[in-house]
C-alpha cells in the first residue's frame, strides 16, 4: 500500500473503541487485516448507559468474540415489569434472561479483546480525520488506510464531517439517567412506556446499585428533566441524585452510513431500536459487518466496493428499524394508546413475542405480523398507512 511519507500504514483504521469499534476491529484483526483502534478516551472509561444485554446483545458477543459471556460481573435477570402511562401492565416471571453491565466494564473488556486479536492500540489519542485519506492526524503524527470504520458514537464527530450533522434534531432521542446507590437486586426490571413522550423509562436493580431512567424523542419533551422528577418520585427514589443526559439516536438511521471510504457503524449510524433504546447488539453486529465488507473489499482490491457492499449487509436491521418506527406509532399516538395497552396487557402471546424480541429470539416484522391478528382495523390500518 503507498503511503505519504512519515504516515504509518494500516490496513483499517476504527474510530472509537466502544461495542462496535471494539467488534469492527476484533473481526478485521481475525480476518487478518492490520488495524489501529482509536479512541480519544483512555480504557477503562464511563458511558451513559442502562448496561442491559439483551439475549440478541449475547448471540453477536458470543460470536465475535468467541466465548458465551463477557468475562465481566454480569447479572442474569428474568423478571420484568411493565407499565405503560402510569397503568401496570403485568410482571413476566419467566423471560428470556437479560444480562445487566456496568459499561466502564464491558467496554474495557471489548477493548482488551479487540487488541488480543492483533489490533493496535491508539486509545487515549486525540485525532483529527481527513476524509480524503481516509487518514487521521494525531499529535505530530499521521496513520492511513484505505478504509475507516468511524464508531464514534452518537456526536460522531466523522458524520458531522461527512454529513454536515451527527444526526436530526427533529428525530433524535434524548435520555436522563441516575444512579441509585443500595440496590434490591431481588426487584424485577421495570419498563414503562410513555414515561416520557413518545419514549419510555427504566429501572434497572443491579448489585451495586439501581440505574433509573427516562428517554424519549427529544423534539416532544422540552421539560425532559420534569419527565425524570415524576418518574423517580413514583418509584420512590430520591430526586437529588446526579443526573447525566445523553443523546440517542432512534428511529434516524443513516440509510447510507457512511460516504466514499469512510463507513458509520454502531450510534453513529443510528442503530438503536426506537421502542427498546437497545444499541448494543446492533453496535456489535454493525460493526462486524462494517470489517467484513472492509475485508472483502480489500481482498478483492476494490476498498471503494465496501460502502456498497456494507449498506447491503444492513439491510435486515434497516428493516426491523423502520418495523419498530411504525410499531411506535401504535404506542404513542394518542387515539391508539388505549388499544395498544389492552392488547399487551389481554394478549399473553404479545407479551411473550416482545420478550423473545428483547431476546433475540424474533423480528419485528413476525412480531408485527402476529399482531395484526390481534388488533382492531382502525389501528391496522393506521399502522400499515405509515
Ligand atoms: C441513557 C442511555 C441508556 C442506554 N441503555 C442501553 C441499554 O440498557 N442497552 C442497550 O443495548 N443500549 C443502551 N443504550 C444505547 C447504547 O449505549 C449505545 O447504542 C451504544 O453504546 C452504541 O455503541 P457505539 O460503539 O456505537 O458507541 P459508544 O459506545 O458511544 O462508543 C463511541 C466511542 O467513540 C469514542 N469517540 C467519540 N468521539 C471520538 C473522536 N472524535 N475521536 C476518537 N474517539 C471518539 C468515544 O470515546 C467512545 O469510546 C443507552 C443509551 C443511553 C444514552
Amino acid at each position: 500500500m503507498n503511503s505519504p511519507r512519515g504516515a504509518r500504514a494500516f490496513d483499517l483504521i476504527v474510530l472509537g473503541a466502544g461495542p462496535a469499534g471494539a467488534s469492527a476491529a476484533k473481526v478485521a484483526a481475525d480476518l487478518g487485516l492490520r488495524v489501529a483502534l482509536v479512541d480519544k478516551k483512555s480504557f477503562p472509561r464511563d458511558k451513559l448507559c442502562g448496561g442491559g444485554l439483551t439475549g440478541r446483545a449475547i448471540d453477536y458477543y458470543r460470536r465475535i468474540f468467541d466465548a458465551p459471556l463477557p468475562d465481566i460481573p454480569l447479572e442474569r435477570r428474568s423478571d420484568i415489569a411493565f407499565h405503560a402511562f402510569g397503568e401496570d401492565l403485568g410482571l413476566s416471571c419467566d423471560a428470556p434472561p437479560l444480562h445487566l453491565a456496568m459499561r466502564r466494564d464491558l467496554d474495557a473488556h471489548l477493548l482488551e479483546r479487540a487488541l488480543e486479536a492483533g489490533a493496535t492500540d491508539l486509545t487515549g489519542s486525540m485525532a483529527q480525520l481527513d476524509p480524503d485519506g481516509p487518514s487521521l492526524r494525531i499529535g505530530d503524527g499521521k496513520i492511513d488506510a484505505p478504509l475507516l470504520i468511524a464508531a464514534d458514537g452518537v456526536n460522531s464527530a466523522t458524520a458531522k464531517q461527512l454529513f454536515g450533522s451527527a444526526f436530526d434534531r427533529d428525530k433524535i432521542g434524548f435520555a436522563l439517567e441516575v444512579e441509585s446507590p443500595g440496590a434490591d437486586a431481588t426487584r424485577p426490571l421495570r419498563i414503562d412506556f410513555g414515561a416520557a413522550d413518545w419514549g419510555y423509562g427504566w429501572q434497572f436493580p443491579k448489585a451495586c446499585g439501581t440505574t433509573i431512567g427516562v428517554g424519549g424523542v427529544m423534539a416532544r419533551n422540552a421539560d425532559m428533566k420534569g419527565h425524570l422528577a415524576k418518574y423517580l418520585d413514583a418509584l420512590g427514589i430520591n430526586p437529588d441524585l446526579p443526573v447525566k443526559g445523553q443523546f440517542l439516536p432512534f428511529g434516524d438511521f443513516r440509510e447510507t452510513p457512511g460516504k466514499g471510504r469512510i463507513l458509520l457503524a454502531g450510534d453513529a449510524a443510528g442503530l438503536v431500536d426506537p421502542i427498546t433504546g437497545e444499541g448494543i447488539a446492533h453496535a456489535l453486529h454493525s460493526g462486524e459487518l462494517a470489517a467484513r465488507a472492509a475485508a472483502d473489499a480489500l481482498r478483492r482490491g476494490m476498498p471503494d466496493m465496501a460502502l456498497a457492499d456494507y449498506t447491503r449487509a444492513l439491510r435486515p436491521i434497516h428493516g426491523g428499524l423502520r418495523h419498530a418506527g411504525r410499531l411506535r406509532h401504535l404506542m404513542f399516538r394518542d387515539s391508539l394508546r388505549r388499544t395498544f395497552i389492552k392488547s399487551f396487557r389481554n394478549s399473553r402471546t404479545l407479551r411473550d413475542e416482545y420478550l423473545r424480541l428483547l431476546a433475540g429470539e424474533t423480528e419485528y416484522g413476525p412480531l408485527m405480523r402476529k399482531m395484526a391478528l390481534r388488533l382492531p382495523s382502525f389501528a391496522l390500518r393506521a399502522l400499515t398507512r405509515r
